[in-house]
């Protein structure tokens, strides 16, 4: 799945962020490794009789602001490196938003798209039945992230309301609706990047009416983004890329055409007959923006970075660029939203589910909306001013943002 080791990267940005805020040094031990890190064997039974043994972890980074809250990854690449830097990521992403909430992070290695749904349903059920003791509503609140479904979380609220003997809405996040689920929870997280995207065309002084949009990464958050950004600011998708490559239209792309091409043939190679192009290509086209939404941490590294046309890169996937490549964008003046700012909307309206689900009680669409929208603008525009008060960057910003929030808790926790 990743080129570079992701803990390893977010391990170096953590220390960047150290350094700034002149952290003591125990501090800095403290938030460079997980709290704790579970490794699971999860026995199932396959529709052919055989059983099959899936690794599972969930690595649980730091609770000190509230409950580890973190997605959990059905990937045949998974490892545990890349779950321990998304735990981290979402420790930040969190305090970021100022959400009263941890990091954590799970994953199974198994391939999703070979398995039945009834061999994922035991797989999942498996999953909670290996962890339920390490998980709850006020513990550890686990959700949906790449490939896994509001379905399979139905299947893991269930496992641990069965095991708790009561209905436990509270213990996933990303469920269905109908089964405790928020309204706008679908396409939170690129409606969030969207929110996050507006501010900083304003502050780089770009009409996004008017704006070239390349989307590396179309799949469930990169289609939503491209749908809002044309829905919301009348810009133009110039074009779009999965892991087969991408195709390009100065024109502009019909979203919903493409999606109809998607969903036939699975890709959006051979969309119109454009010609496809490789995802370096797509990253080195004259576009104003760039939303970054594939799943390859690390894609994004100094030379490619250095092919860059955009003013801004919106990313909306969990660590697209390196160390070396942020040396670039500085360097060459791009406005970085960064990851765990940009693509934090996912867990705020998991965070407004947790709410409703304690509460039991439900709110509009207009309501999720009219919240995520200020809680991402407040956000976006703390991180600006952290940048403009320390001169650094975007990134950079986001960390001290959320590393200060985090260690204010630890100290007052008495931890350190
Ligand atoms: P997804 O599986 O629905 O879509 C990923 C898309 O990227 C697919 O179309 C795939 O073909 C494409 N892709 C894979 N490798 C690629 C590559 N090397 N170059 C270009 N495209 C490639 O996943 P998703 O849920 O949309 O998540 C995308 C990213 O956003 C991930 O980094 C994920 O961690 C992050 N994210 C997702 C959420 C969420 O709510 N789903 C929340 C926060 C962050």
């Amino acid at each position: 799945m990743s080129k570079v080791n992701p803990f390893e990267m977010a391990q170096q940005q953590l220390l960047d962020c150290a350094n700034i805020l002149n952290l003591d040094q125990g501090v800095v031990n403290i938030l460079m490794q997980p709290q704790k890190q579970i490794q699971v064997s999860i026995p199932v039974k396959m529709d052919d009789g055989t059983i099959q043994v899936f690794q599972g972890f969930r690595v649980q980074y730091n609770n000190a602001l509230g409950p580890y809250k973190g997605g959990i990854r059905f990937h045949p690449d998974e490892t545990i490196d890349t779950v321990r830097a998304l735990a981290a990521w979402m420790t930040w992403k969190g305090s970021v938003l100022g959400l009263p909430l941890g990091g954590g992070k799970g994953g199974v290695i198994c391939n999703p798209k070979a398995m039945s749904d009834g061999e994922l349903e035991r797989l999942s059920r498996g999953y909670v039945r290996a962890l339920w003791q390490h998980i709850g509503p006020d513990m550890d609140v686990p959700a949906p992230d790449v490939y896994t479904s509001g379905q399979i979380m139905a299947w893991m609220m269930d496992e641990y309301s069965v095991i708790s003997g009561k209905n436990q809405y509270g213990v996933v996040t990303g469920k269905p609706v109908i089964v405790g689920g928020s309204l706008g929870r679908g396409d939170a997280t690129a409606r969030g990047g969207m929110y996050t995207l507006r501010e900083a065309a304003n502050e780089v002084g770009l009409d996004l009416s008017k704006a070239k949009i390349a989307i590396l990464g179309f799949g469930n958050v990169g289609s939503f983004a491209a749908s809002l950004a044309g829905e919301m600011f009348g810009s133009r998708i110039v074009a779009v890329s999965d892991s087969k490559g991408g195709v390009y239209d100065e024109q502009g792309i019909d979203i919903a055409s493409l999606n109809g091409h998607k969903k036939k043939t699975r890709s959006v190679i051979g969309y119109k007959g454009l010609k496809t192009l490789t995802n370096e290509d797509v990253l080195a086209l004259p576009v104003d923006i760039i939303v970054a939404a594939a799943p390859d941490e690390g894609a994004i590294n100094g030379r490619i970075a250095k092919t860059i046309k955009a003013k801004i890169i919106c990313e909306l996937a969990n660590g697209p660029t390196t160390p070396d490549g942020d040396e670039v964008f500085v360097k060459n003046g791009l406005h970085v939203i960064p990851d765990f700012l940009c693509n934090a909307g996912g867990v705020t309206v998991s965070y407004y589910e947790m709410v409703q689900n304690m509460y039991m009680h439900y709110w509009t669409l207009d309501e999720v909306y009219s919240k995520l929208d200020k809680a991402m603008t407040k956000s976006y525009h703390e991180v600006l001013d952290a940048s403009k008060e320390y001169k650094i960057n975007m990134r950079q910003a986001a960390y001290v943002v959320a590393v200060r929030r985090v260690v204010e808790a630890m100290k007052v926790r008495g931890w350190v």
